[in-house]
This record gives structure tokens, sequence and C-alpha cells, in this order.
């Protein structure tokens, strides 16, 4: 064998490791080679060098490394720049290894995988999906690493995609040979199809979630939820060597459990920042108050699932307007504020990765749950009064604060981390490395006084260790016993027998202490990782409450109202603000204006020129919806909403054009769903249909699926409709449960105003035109437009508001954008060339059909 041992053992250990980059632990370094060396050192920027040759090519080796505590940062980049990273460690000590050292690889890093440090942060969630399909359900399991929480959900395979664009996975583990892998932003990971079995869940669930049997998971007669759920348990198992205790199973959930509101919709709704949009323009960030990390997740889970059930956004509100009446709210605000991310520790404690420092964050922020909880006592609000009951982890405070320095370093061998009185034992050698001191500075004193020089020092360095230093000029005086080791400038170093004794007890004393720090801080984190379901629970509640904090902090500082629940279907707001808007204009600037929509009104149409206000409006009422079903309370002088199982969004292509989602194919699959899946109970914001295609096109699609909403006995829901097609209105008055509403401008001082204000009633025909005057069209051209709409209006439109029940859309005869071109064009302007190329064109439009 040519390779060095070391060599062997490094392919071997990358050989077990396809497709992922290896990081090589040697002493204080981790290191790549070959490719892998090339790939990190482009994409951190670190210098690649080369090691000792390749004894069977004669190549130099590419190396490139990084110090062992800059792990965190590194491997953000890595996992960021979308590789899969191998750890692999030194699992035996290098002093103790008799030959080669041991390394195993105890962690592998894939994006959905990664755990709290630097790689992930504060407010981001990776999450880790794993997708089985059985006949046609589809089965999927989520995986929060960073907190060690797992969910899971079956659907009817169909809705798979939308479900999973919904949560955002950055991972996907999927079965090899799967054929139409759901497509998203995640990475795809393929497992062997074997560990997707419905049999492989027992024994792997008893391990990672602590379960005695599976029987109480809620999978029975789910092969495609069994599978999924092993598979991704299976697969943490592998990648996280070190996770000890187990992960917190959450349950199945089921769509119905709250608002659907998929991820187009969060997007065009402006709920949550997309690539799209800036943070500061969504719904999330304009409420967000919470004050710690975790608070802060949680409310965008909220917000991004409103409950179903009108009893616990009904108890949110309670909760939120008992806090807002609070006088001490901000003191409680404060209390939170300095709360570290318990859940994020919990996952820290279960992979065994906690250091000294992350116990005492856990103890720092437990010592302050007495006092959050008690001021809860005599709460009215259930879930107030609930938390002032919760655990508040006091004997795991206690436990870290005896155990643990006050002010430990970041790893437990560093010295200082166990307090004294834990071990007597360390207690003993903390004493003889104190003692050794004073013993050092007795025999410089000693040695001061036998040789009589006064200059004399006992010093140390990393080479030599102890030592006596003696001014060159002295040397004469040294005596024979002393034994000289290094020559300076203007001194020489000596030691002696006794010394050196003194010195290889404190090394041993060192040694010792080392030891014994590293060994009783693995017993205590082995020890409170058995309790990390608590301290998962304690993150929980303080989340909660920060939550409702923020929400009446909010409501108080702003004179938000309490919106009131109603069996339905209803959506009535007075007054109504869009809560960015009006968070980023001057105060009283943002138009407040009502919604009203009920059984007997289940479709709104607005009408009004560009600009003037009608998808701000549209994006209003949906975003007071999600905020009041969220619990929250609402920008309007009053609400009453029911609620509502899904929300359904078609934001047209006009103002979302530069967004690369414009096809016409698009806007008609959004329409398909919300057609076909819509309920009394849903809401649908409708925002200029139809712009992605032909004019009549356009028309005809959104007139017809508005008749079809309308009467429609199931998919019926409350429809707020925006539109640039006036030819709608007609509707407006034809239907019954529609009505139609205008946003309004007027003219001052020759220039257009807009005044944001919604009225009832479709606006003016010619608002268009009309603003065309006001924004000083030549006189000429308005004119004109007047002609072409009076003829434009004599034709098609004026057939259309005919109530015949056959002709409800004459607009789509064929003919039409003949006759159409025909109308249009103004016969004195042409030339004699122009003509004929318009007759062939005629011609050929006529032939097309
Ligand atoms: P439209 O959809 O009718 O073209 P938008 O809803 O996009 O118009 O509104 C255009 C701009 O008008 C918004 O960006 C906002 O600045 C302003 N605006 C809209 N509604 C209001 C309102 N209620 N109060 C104050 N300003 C508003
Ligand atoms: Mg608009």
């Amino acid at each position: 064998m040519l390779k060095t041992p070391l060599m062997q053992q490094y392919l071997d250990l990358k050989a077990s490791q396809p497709g992922k980059i290896l990081l090589f632990q040697m002493g204080d370094f981790f290191e790549t080679f070959f490719e892998d060396a090339e790939t990190v050192s482009r994409v951190l920027g670190i210098a690649l060098t080369s090691r000792e040759l390749d004894r069977e090519t004669g190549e130099p080796v590419p190396l490139a490394g990084f110090p062992v505590h800059a792990l965190d940062g590194y491997l953000m980049r890595l996992v960021r720049a979308g590789f899969r990273v191998a750890i692999c460690e030194q699992t035996e000590d290098p002093a103790k290894a008799r030959r080669l050292v041991r390394r195993e690889v105890t962690e592998v890093v894939t994006p959905g995988t990664v755990i709290g440090g630097q790689a992930l942060g504060e407010g981001e969630t990776a999450l880790l999906a794993s997708i089985c399909i059985r006949n046609d359900r589809a089965g999927m399991a989520f995986c929060d690493l960073s907190c060690g929480e797992v969910e899971a959900v079956e659907l009817p395979r169909t809705q798979a995609e939308a479900e999973l664009s919904r949560r955002l996975p950055r991972e996907l583990l999927v079965p090899e040979g799967m054929e139409e892998i759901p497509p998203g932003q995640h990475s795809v990971t393929h497992l062997e199809p074997w560990k997707f079995d419905e049999g492989v869940l027992e024994p792997v669930a008893r391990r990672r979630l602590g379960v005695a049997t599976v029987s109480g998971l809620g999978m029975e007669g789910s092969p495609a939820l069994a599978g999924a759920l092993a598979a991704l348990l299976g697969y943490v198992e592998d990648v996280k060597r070190t996770l000890t205790s187990s992960l917190r199973f959450k349950g199945v959930y089921r769509l119905e459990d709250h608002m659907v509101i998929d991820r187009q919709s969060a997007i065009a709704l402006d709920l949550v920042e997309s690539p799209f949009s800036d943070r500061e323009s969504t719904l999330a960030w304009a409420t967000d108050r919470t004050v710690t990390p975790q608070g802060g997740r949680l409310w965008r889970r909220w917000l991004l699932e409103p409950p179903a059930d009108p009893r616990e956004t009904a108890a949110r509100h309670g909760a939120v307007g008992e806090l807002a009446s609070r006088e001490d709210l901000e003191t409680l605000r404060r209390a939170l504020s300095g709360c570290c991310d318990m859940g994020r520790q919990a996952g820290r404690l279960s992979t065994l990765k906690s250091g000294p420092r992350d116990l005492r964050t856990i103890s720092a922020t437990a010592a302050k749950m007495p006092g959050i909880a008690s001021a809860l006592k005599g709460s009215v609000s259930p879930i107030l009064a609930g938390l002032a009951g919760m655990d508040t982890l006091d004997d795991i405070a206690a436990e870290i604060d005896r155990v643990i320095m006050a002010d430990p370093p970041v790893r437990p061998g560093d010295g200082g981390t166990i307090a004294d009185g834990v071990s007597a034992e360390l207690d003993e050698y903390r004493a003889i490395r104190s003692g050794g001191r004073d013993m050092l500075a007795e025999m410089e004193a000693k040695e001061r006084s036998v040789t009589g020089i006064p200059r004399l020092t006992i010093g140390y360095n990393r080479v030599f260790g102890y030592y006596i230093e003696i001014p060159r000029n002295m040397s004469d005086r040294v005596p024979a016993s002393y034994r000289r080791r290094q020559t300076l400038a203007g001194s020489e170093r000596y030691s002696t027998p006794e010394l050196e004794e003194l010195e290889r007890k404190m090394q041993r004393a060192d040694q010792e202490i080392a030891r014994l720090e590293c060994s009783l801080f693995e017993e205590l984190t082995a020890r409170l990782a058995g309790n990390t379901d608590r301290l998962r629970t304690a993150g929980e509640n303080l989340a909660i409450l920060d939550c409702l904090c923020g929400l009446a902090s909010l409501a108080a500082e702003k004179g938000w109202c309490r919106p009131s629940i109603e069996e339905g279907p209803i959506l009535c707001i007075e007054g109504g603000r869009h809560p960015v808007l009006d968070a980023a204009l001057p105060a009283g600037e943002c138009v407040p204006n009502p919604v009203r929509l009920d059984q007997d009104r289940t479709i709104l149409i607005v009408t009004g020129p560009n600009m003037a206000g009608k998808s701000t409006y549209l994006r209003m009422a949906a975003q007071l919806l999600v905020l009041a079903q969220a619990g929250s309370f609402v920008p309007a002088e009053s609400m009453t909403f029911s609620p509502a199982d899904r929300l359904f969004t078609r934001i047209g292509s006009s103002d979302r054009i530069s967004r690369g989602q414009s096809t016409f194919l698009v806007e008609m699959a959004d329409a398909a769903v919300m057609l076909n899946s819509s309920t009394r109970r849903s809401v649908a914001v409708i925002d200029e249909i139809g712009r992605g295609t032909s004019t009549y096109d356009g028309l005809a699609i959104a007139w017809a699926m508005l008749e079809h909403i309308h009467s429609h006995p199931v998919h019926r829901p409350l429809t707020l409709f925006a539109t640039h097609y006036h030819e709608l209105t007609v509707l407006g008055s034809r239907l019954e449960r529609a009505a139609n509403l205008s946003v309004t401008v007027r003219e001052s001082a020759g220039r257009v105003v807009f005044l944001y204000r919604v009225e009832e009633g479709a606006a003016d025909r010619s608002y268009g035109i009309h603003v065309a005057m006001m924004a000083g069209v030549p006189s000429e051209v308005v004119a004109r437009a007047t002609r072409v709409l009076a003829d434009l209006e004599g034709g098609s439109s004026a057939r259309l508001a005919q109530p015949s029940p056959q002709l409800d859309l004459p607009l789509a005869r064929p003919e039409q954008p003949v006759l159409e071109t025909i109308r249009m064009l103004d016969p004195d302007t042409l030339t004699a060339r122009q003509a004929l190329d318009l007759v062939y064109e005629l011609r050929r439009m006529l032939d097309g059909i």
C-alpha cells in the first residue's frame, strides 16, 4: 500500500459519504482534501495549499482547512451554498491513541438539518420534509431539527405540492425511483425505497420519539403517513449521530385545523416576505412586536395558520385584551425580552451540543420564569391563567447554577467551568494548583536569598515550562545545582530538580482539572438532556406569551379594536385601515374604508381608475381577516367576521408583471383551484383577473367566473373582485348577491387627486377618460376617445347588459375581433397602402376563425 495510513483513513471515510464534502478533523483544524479542498477554498475564500505528496501519483495533495472553533460560520456558508457536509471528528484522545487516531463521521449537515448556531438565523426555520405516496394518498412528515419537533399530514396526492409550497421545506426526502417529484425550492434527497416501508416505523419511532408503541401516533390505516414518518426519523438518525434524547412528535395535523393560506396567497397579499418583496412591506413585519426569537417564529406561524376553531381565536382575543389593559404590560415584555431561545437550547441539548455558556443561558432564563408566571396569577383569560401555572424549570436552573460557574468559558475543557464544591476531587486538584502557585512564590524568595541575586525571577513559557531567570552579569553567582536551559540576550534561564518536580505536579493537576471538568460537564448535560421536553414546553409557553404581549402592545398603542366572531359567513369591517400602509404613512393619512360581505352579499366588484386604491382595498380586507382570525386586534372601528376555512387569491399580472409569474396559464390554474375547492366559508380576493390574455378572453372568463361563484351551491366564497373591465359592473347590478363599489378620484386645480375612498355603486363609465383629461392629455385625443367609447358602448356592452339567459356573452362571438378592429379604425387617416394591408389582415383573421 502506497498511501499513508492517515490518507487511507481519509479515503475510506470519504467514500462512505458520497456527494458530501468531508471535513476531516486533524487536531485543532478541519481539513479538506482533493476536490473538496478546491470547492471549499473557492466557496469560503480560504487558501488552497498542498500537503505531502500523494505517494501513488507523486502529485501534491490539495488541502484547505480552518480552525475547529470556526466551524459554525464556515458550515453555514457551505450549507447556504447548497452543499452537504459530513463532519468527521477525532473520537479518541490523540494523546492516548497508540497509532492512528480514531475518526468518525459524527454529523451530516444538509439544507434541512442545520441546527442552531450561526448556521441558522434566529427568525429562520429550516424544515426537513419527507413524502410517501400510497395509492392516491400522500403522507408527509416535517421536522424542525433546531427545536426537535416533528409533525405529519396526510392528503390527497394532488394536494401534496400545494402543502409543500406552503410549508416551504429546505430539503425533501423521496424514495429512489419516485416519479413526479414535487417541484419547489427544496433540495431533493433520494433514499432507498425500503426506508419508506410502514414496518420500519415501529423501531425507529421507539428510538427517536421515545414512544413505547406506534399505536398512539394516529397512523393506523395510513401507510403513506407511516412511511413518510419512518423515512424522516431514519434519516435524522443517520445524519445526527449525537442525538440522544427523543424528538417531540406534535401529531398529525389536518388542513382543516386552520385557515389555509397557500404560499402564492401569502406572497400576493403581502403577509410574508418573498424574493419579490421587501420585508418592510409585509404584514408579518408590521405586526411583529415579539421580543424573543422563538416568539417571532411563532407569530409568523400564527399569522400563516390562523386557527379554524373560533374558540381558539376568541381565547387569544381575550388574552390580548386583558394584557392590553394591564399597566405592567411593558414590564412583562421587558422580562420576556431577556429570555433565551429555549426551543433551540433544547435542540442543542438533545444533540449534546450545549456548551457551558448555553447551560448558563438556560438557567438565566429559567430564573426569570417564576416572576413571569406569578405576574399572570389571577388572570381571567384561560390562556393566561394556564400560563400562570407553567413549569418554571426551578430544579433545572438550580442544578445548572450549582454545577456551572457564573461566567464559564465557551468550551468545558478551558477551565473555570465547574463550580467549587461540586466534586471533592476537583477541589483537591484546584488546591494543588493554587498551592503550587504559592510554592513558586516561596521558591523564588528562597532562591533569591540563597544565591544573593535580588533580580532572580521564576517565569513560565510554553516551550520550556517553568524556569529561573538570572541576569547575565550575575551568572558567576549561579549555584552548581542549576542546570542551564536557555540563553537570552541579557539573561540566562535555569531549572532545578525541585522546580521540575513542582512543575510536574502542577501539570498533572491541570490535566486532571480539565479532565474532571469535561467529564462532570458531560454528566450534567446527559442528565439535563432527559429534560429536553420540559425545556421545549417552557420555550413554547414563553413564545405564546411573547406573541400575546406583542399583540396587546400593538392594540394598546394604536387603539386597535377587538373583532367579534359570528357564525356567518360574514366579513364586515367599518373604518378598516391597511395595516402596513397605516404604519408607513403619517398618522391619519391612510384612508379608512368599510367592507360589507355576508350571506346576502357575497361578491363585491370594485372598479376605479389605475392607482385609485383598488388593490390596497382588497389587501386591507384580506389582511384584517388574517390578523383577526390569528388572534390579533385590528386597525378598524369595528369588525365582525366568521372564521374562514381558506383564503384564495388571484392577483392579476398587472400588479405582478415584474414578478415573473404573469402567464395566463398560472392565472387560470389559480382560478381553477378556487372554482373547484372553495366553500361558503372561504374568502376569495381576485384582483385584475384576465390581464394575461386578450381583452375578450379575459373579460369572458372573469364574467363566467363571477357567475359561477355567485350561484354555485358549494363553491360560493365571500369575494372581493377588483377589475378594470367596466363591463363587469353589469353583473354587480344583475346578480342578486353581488354589489358594485368604486374608488373615487377628484380633480383639483387641474390635477388628479386620489381620494382612496371606496363608495357604493359602479364607477363612472368614462373614469379612464376623465383621468386622461385631468392629467392633461390633448383635448383632440380626449374627444376621440369619447367617441370610440360611445361606439364600443353602442355595440358590445349594450348587448351585454341585456339580461337574456341565452345571450349571456355575445362577446364570445368568433368574428368579434374582426368587427372590433373595423370599429376602432379612423378611415380618414389611412393611407392607401395601410388600407390594403388591413384588408389582408382582416381576411387573415376571418380565415383563422
Ligand atoms: P389600484 O390597484 O387601484 O391601481 P393601488 O391599490 O395599487 O391602486 O394603490 C395605489 C397607491 O395609492 C398605493 O400604493 C398607496 O400609496 C395609495 N393608497 C391606496 N389606498 C390608500 C388608502 N386607503 N389610503 C392612503 N393611500 C392609499
Ligand atoms: Mg391594482
